[in-house]
C-alpha cells in the first residue's frame, strides 16, 4: 500500500459525470476524509460540480452520492 506521511489525511478526487440523456460531460471535485475514527456520516464533500450538474444525492461515501443533469434531472453514470 502507498502512504502518505503527513498532517493531510484527505484523499481528493474527480468523478467523469456524463448525461445518457442529453450527452453534455462533467466533472466534480469530490474529497474524503481518510480517518476511520471520524464519527459522523458524511466524511464525502464535493467541492466543486461543472456547469450543467449538480448533486442530487450527498452520502457519506461514492457510493450512496449521486450527480444529476440540472437540465434533465438525469441521474449521470459514473
Ligand atoms: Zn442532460
Amino acid at each position: 500500500m502507498c502512504h502518505t506521511v503527513g498532517m493531510m489525511t484527505r484523499d481528493s478526487w474527480k468523478v467523469h459525470l456524463n448525461c445518457p440523456a442529453c450527452g453534455v460531460v462533467g466533472e466534480a471535485d469530490v474529497s474524503e476524509d481518510a480517518q476511520p475514527l471520524t464519527p459522523q456520516t458524511g466524511t464525502l464533500t464535493v467541492d466543486r460540480v461543472s456547469d450543467g450538474f449538480r448533486t442530487r444525492t450527498l452520502g457519506s461515501s461514492m457510493r450512496t452520492t449521486k450527480f444529476e443533469c440540472v437540465r434533465c434531472g438525469m441521474v449521470t453514470q459514473r
